[in-house]
């Protein structure tokens, strides 16, 4: 596995392997998990040549706290990828990607105010240019990311279309724990007592599905998720909405085509997670 920290060596890698090939990216943050795995597994099935980005993009940070705080540990994330078969690692340093502060913004009209988007001003326009830096580097030709980020993917479906990238988005199902935790880099962050704690958020999605899906009115499973999570100590619920999988509009109506989202705090950590209503 190749391994690089700069971009003029990664493109130099990448141009003697020629036009023709197919390139799959896989971009991470890194302290990787098996749900990030499973990206670069489906890369690997898809494309000739597989590539995994790991960087902490200081501008989709809203809270320097966060950023501080996110879990790094390159070692062990470059041996995994090793294991899995990658074919190169990206990992440049903040400098390599930001020469200087950056003045572009990216503006996704609502999208990018609802949701995530109300709760973290600026990430997405972060993670929209972040993005579309390693889509101009790499070229790939199929990018990969986890339905876990929904409200990402579809700012990327976005970014696609208007800037008129030459590529294929592939949104892949989210791996979970066995209690059904969804996998999340920031789950390293938990102590035992939270770890345990964290699981609310699944089991009210769970709990809402089975509710919404067998007539319970929208405004009673607001209630129950609201109270089921405030019930527990350290939990802090940021948002449970429900909204259209299409074009992520919130909806006060029950169809195959809705998706629960929520967010929330366990102690210090956020999580989020969500569960399409016609998903097993
Ligand atoms: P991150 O490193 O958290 O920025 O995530 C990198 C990519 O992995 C994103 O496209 C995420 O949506 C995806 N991802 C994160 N967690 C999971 C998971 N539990 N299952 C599948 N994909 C995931």
């Amino acid at each position: 596995m190749e391994f690089f920290k700069e971009i003029q060596s990664l493109k130099a890698f990448l141009s003697q392997k020629g036009n023709s090939i197919s390139i799959g990216l896989v971009p991470t943050m890194g302290a990787l998990h098996a749900g990030h795995l499973s990206l670069i597994e489906a890369s690997k099935r898809e494309n000739q040549l597989t590539v995994c980005s790991i960087f902490v993009n200081p501008a989709q940070f809203n809270n320097p706290k966060d950023l501080e705080k996110y879990p790094r540990t390159l070692n062990r994330d470059v041996e995994m990828l090793k294991n899995s078969g990658c074919d190169a690692v990206f990992a440049p340093d903040a400098k390599e990607m930001y020469e200087s502060e950056p003045t572009i913004k990216f503006d996704f009209g609502e999208l990018d105010k609802i949701l995530e988007g109300k709760f973290r001003p600026g990430h997405f326009s972060g993670v929209a240019l972040v993005v579309a830096k390693f889509f101009h580097i790499i070229k790939p030709t199929i990018a990969y990311f986890g339905q876990k980020d929904f409200q990402q993917f579809k700012i990327i479906e976005r970014l696609v279309t208007e800037l008129k990238f030459d590529l294929q988005l592939k949104s892949m199902p989210i791996l979970r724990e066995a209690d059904g935790l969804a996998m999340s880099s920031r789950n390293m962050r938990l102590n035992e007592t939270e770890r345990k704690k964290a699981t609310v958020f699944y089991q009210s999605l769970s709990e809402a599905k089975k509710l919404l899906n067998s007539g319970k009115k929208i405004s009673q499973v607001r209630d129950i998720v609201k109270q089921k999570c405030e019930s527990v100590d350290g939990i802090k619920l940021d948002y449970f909405e429900l909204a259209n999988v299409e074009n992520l509009k919130p909806t006060e109506s029950v169809t195959d085509k809705t998706i629960l989202l929520i967010a929330g705090f366990v102690g210090e950590i956020r999580l989020i997670d969500n569960l399409l209503l016609n998903e097993n």
